[in-house]
């Protein structure tokens, strides 16, 4: 982790307990909204508790007063600023160079995320980018570092200075289904390989569900300090995220139904959330995780050091906590077998399906791109050389329109040039998924739906799954980098890119 700062000390000392606190800058420059989170970090730079804020970038899709600027202020009063970093709202140019200005100012501290699809601004739906994924973006990050350059094909950028950013990362272990949950999963893996450094978990409330993410990394040797996410809603935002309209959140009915019965109180429930807030602070120290992030609308330094305080006298007697914490569905799966006694997880797994789903044109595809496209074996090499004369003799358009119609008539080709079929189950990735994420699901899918599309169009990632069954696509996803789509490569045959060496598969590091 190459920059300091509280935040970092903090991080890499295990004995202290990190918090942080997520600010949202709204939409204009001058508003209340931006005045309460100059006065938030002022007050939490007198207490002394707090490590960090973090600072949003046009969250949940809407466009808002950029993080850099905030970021700046607040570190100027002394207190460390994680920035966010999305993947929604620019390319991969644009976030290089976003980045070279961030390094200047000083702000090293990222949380990179794939970010909400954006919503409705100026007249209208505006154009979503996700250029790059998550990975990509860490991978594009960690070599900003490191001083490789971006690309190390091209000599124009062989000798920038090295950056030294931090890089936090996403995870949502709150998934209902195997799929989902294992896509999460796996993915962080693909996230540390490409250079995560630290983790913040998405909003949820089930112990036992934060306890599964601590086990699993240990289980399966990743080692990154893990921030629990603890974010006191609103009854309004509650309403949300129960009736499943923020992506990745989820309030299940249990909770939502005591929620709505401690909203009858004088202060609408509000003492109750933040009470629950408290609990779960002291049950995410007493589990072991490295800190907390703290969140939520209208929260304000007050309420985060009276829940500090309160959590550690709850300290004590955590593991009471557990059963008045829990409400998560008894249908939704676990990685790891309940531990009746605890409320927790046992170390042995409940039973990840093992076995893979193919129906007949996966399987003839599978034969067809072992028999076509590897050049080890003599049907590779006779193609490779066919698609090769073939573009020789002046027919490279006749080529690709035919590649285009068999594609399209089979799995939905988008054109794209730079073919991920044959690493993706034969899933059109640029076709099934509405943000392109190429190395693994975001965090917005729902019920195995795609967050822009619920109810409507299952997560490519969930079709990957049942079709790859776990073992494969746990190689997949957490194994596999796929580098981003090459533009120049668009409406082109991927055949005659994949042979001439100009496609992904030629930068696999
Ligand atoms: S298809 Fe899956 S990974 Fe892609 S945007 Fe939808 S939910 Fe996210």
């Amino acid at each position: 982790m190459p920059a300091t700062g509280k935040f970092m000390k903090s991080l890499a000392d295990r004995d202290d307990f990190t918090i942080t606190f997520e600010l949202v800058p709204g939409r204009g420059s001058r508003g209340g909204v931006y005045r309460r989170a100059l006065e938030f970090a002022e007050a939490a730079i007198a207490d002394g508790r707090l490590r960090a804020v973090s600072i949003t970038e046009n969250a949940g899709g809407h466009p808002a007063a950029s993080p850099e600027v905030m970021g700046t202020e607040i570190k100027a009063m002394g207190l460390d600023v994680i920035v966010h970093l999305s993947c929604k709202d620019r390319n991969r140019n644009q976030m290089e160079s976003q980045l070279f200005s961030w390094d200047r100012i000083g702000l090293h501290n990222l949380l990179v995320i794939a970010g909400d699809y954006p919503q409705r601004g100026y007249r209208g739906h505006p154009k979503p980018v996700f250029d790059l994924d998550t990975v990509q973006a860490l991978d594009m990050i960690s070599r900003l570092n490191c001083q490789q350059g971006v690309d190390r094909r091209n000599p124009i950028v062989r000798d920038i200075a090295p950056t030294s950013f931090v890089k936090g990362v996403a995870v949502s272990p709150f998934k209902m289904s195997e799929p989902e949950l294992m896509g999460q999963y796996w993915k962080l893996h693909a996230k540390a390989r490409a250079g995560a450094d630290y983790v913040i978990t998405q909003v949820g409330y089930d112990p036992r569900k934060f306890h599964e993410l601590l086990l699993f990394m240990e289980e399966t040797g990743l080692r990154l300090p893990v921030l629990g996410n603890v974010f006191v809603p609103t009854m309004k935002v509650a309403e949300m995220m129960y009736r499943k309209q923020i992506p990745g959140c989820v309030i299940p009915e249990g909770l939502f139904r005591r929620m709505r019965d401690e909203s009858r109180a004088p202060d609408r429930g509000r003492a109750a959330r933040l009470e629950r807030g408290a609990m779960l602070l002291a049950v995410l120290k007493g589990m072991g995780y490295a800190g907390a992030h703290i969140g939520g609308p209208g929260v304000t330094f007050a309420d985060v050091a009276a829940m500090l305080d309160r959590a550690e006298t709850l300290l004590p007697a955590w593991r009471d906590l557990i059963p008045e914490l829990s409400s998560w569905p008894r249908a939704a799966f676990y990685y790891f077998r309940a531990d009746s006694e605890t409320n927790l997880n046992l170390p042995d797994r409940s039973g990840v399906q093992a076995r893979p789903r193919r129906a007949l044109l996966q399987r003839v595809s599978g034969l067809a791109h072992r028999l076509f496209f590897d050049r080890s074996r003599p049907g590779g090499r006779l193609f490779a050389r066919f698609c090769l004369a073939v573009e020789n003799a002046g027919f490279a358009n006749l080529l690709n329109r035919f590649e285009y119609l068999l594609k399209r008539i089979l799995y939905g080709c988008q054109h794209c040039g730079d073919c991920t079929l044959g690493e993706n189950g034969f899933l059109c990735v640029q076709r099934g998924c509405a943000k392109g994420m190429l190395n693994g699901p975001c965090g917005g899918s729902r019920d195995g739906f795609c967050e822009v599309f619920p109810g409507e169009k299952r997560c490519v990632y969930v079709r990957m799954y049942e079709r790859m069954g776990a073992d494969e696509f746990a190689r997949r996803v957490s194994g596999l980098f796929i580098a981003p789509r090459d533009w120049s490569l668009d409406r082109t045959s991927s055949w005659l890119s994949f042979f001439k060496g100009r496609d992904h598969h030629n930068l696999r590091k």
